[in-house]
């Protein structure tokens, strides 16, 4: 599904039962796929990704995670070793994935991913050719978590810090609950913000839609949550 005419599309996984991410895809002279999701999901997200945008795998310049739970990065390793594509996380991500995170892949019954981290994703602006994301360090869900904001088409991808009513869970290895908090706070400050794209679920699209999400969001965690 594309988000109005800005060359983002969002693919929900399909209805096999599986827990696995949301997957984006950026379009442009740098193409971009963030959270490729569960490796034996790729043929399926493949087909419905190339059918809508004609972008083969070996088009995208850059796997992005905005975490490294299996859910979400577990087909990184297939792009990187089938069609050479950069897998991007954060430093603080990186060091979980290889030390406390690494259990969450037997924990999902999956393998440990055999690929390698090619790029470091930083704070600050992440230059795509023709275009300029802003990468958030946002932890809390996990301790290197990131947030992608495009400012100039108000687009922002949360991950799994906050869902459509909802947000990450805490309670696995890396979670910590007053990180989590700032990290939403941080994102509920940001400007150009007229879509939502989370991890899990269905967008929150709409400049009214978002400020209401995060309402909702702060009613939770001022009953109790903390
Ligand atoms: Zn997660």
């Amino acid at each position: 599904m594309q988000i109005g005419k800005s060359g983002v599309y969002v693919y929900y996984p399909p209805p096999t039962g599986d827990v696995c991410s949301n997957t984006v895809v950026i379009d442009g002279k740098e193409k971009v796929i963030i959270d490729p999701g569960l490796r034996h999901l790729w043929p399926i997200l493949e087909r419905s990704i190339e059918a809508e945008t004609r972008i083969a795998p070996g088009d995208f310049y850059l796997a992005l995670h905005t975490h490294s739970h299996p859910d979400h990065m577990d087909a990184g390793a297939l792009l990187e070793d089938r069609y050479g594509v950069t897998q991007a996380m954060s430093a603080e991500e990186k060091d979980f994935l290889e030390g406390e995170g690494r259990s969450l892949f037997r924990w999902m019954g999956l393998d440990y991913p055999s690929g390698t981290v090619g790029r470091i994703l930083k704070e600050g602006p992440l230059e795509l050719g023709d275009k300029v994301l802003q990468i958030y360090l946002t932890p809390g869900h996990s301790p290197g978590s990131v947030c992608i904001h495009w400012p100039e088409e108000k687009i922002l991808i949360t991950g799994d810090l906050i869902f459509a009513r909802g947000f990450g869970r805490v309670d696995l290895a890396g979670g910590d609950a007053r990180e989590l908090v700032g990290s939403i706070e941080r994102m509920a400050s940001l400007d150009n913000v007229d879509t939502v794209i989370p991890g899990h679920g269905p967008s929150i699209i709409g400049r009214g839609q978002v400020e209401k999400n995060f309402r909702t969001i702060f009613d939770v965690l001022r009953n109790g949550f903390l």
